[in-house]
């Protein structure tokens, strides 16, 4: 058994899509990135290297590199994929964004997420939180997300 950790966190502004676990949230901000921005999908795909030791996302997918301009992150999440041997056993994933309120979003991201990685919707979890207000996510100006994966 190994575990893995990952964390993201992007700046929102007017014009962007914002995508969370690869699910397409109505919202009148998104991420600021390089690519589609979806911060979940970063933090799982760190977690994911991160349990195997194999590097981070920036290494992998460097933000200079003009290929992953606009870049669906569920595509680099199968390239990551590739990299990794083990299977998993559970990923429990929190985003923390102001607002919208994404709950009642929790489970398509969880299918979605069951998808990409070949696993059983039970054994994934995602959980939203707010910031309460306070600093740069409780003011609406970033998400983030933290990720931890078991696998074996
Ligand atoms: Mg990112």
């Amino acid at each position: 058994m190994r575990i893995g950790q990952g964390f993201d966190l992007h700046r929102l502004i007017e014009g962007r899509k914002l995508l969370l676990g690869g699910v397409e949230i109505p919202s009148s901000k998104g991420e600021d990135a390089h690519s589609d921005g979806d911060v979940l999908l970063h933090a799982v795909i760190d977690a994911l290297l991160g349990a195997e030791a194999l590097g981070d996302i920036g290494k992998l997918f460097p933000p200079s590199d003009p290929k992953y301009k606009d870049a669906k992150s569920s595509a680099l999440l199968l390239e990551a994929k590739k990299l990794t041997r083990c299977k998993l056993v559970n990923l429990d994933c929190t985003i923390i964004l102001q607002e919208p309120k994404i709950g009642k979003y929790a489970d398509a991201i969880r299918e979605n997420l069951a998808s990409l990685l070949d696993a059983e919707v039970k054994n994934i979890s995602v959980k939203a939180k707010t910031a309460e207000g306070l600093g740069a996510i409780g003011e609406g100006a970033a998400v983030a997300a933290s990720v931890i994966v078991l696998v074996e």
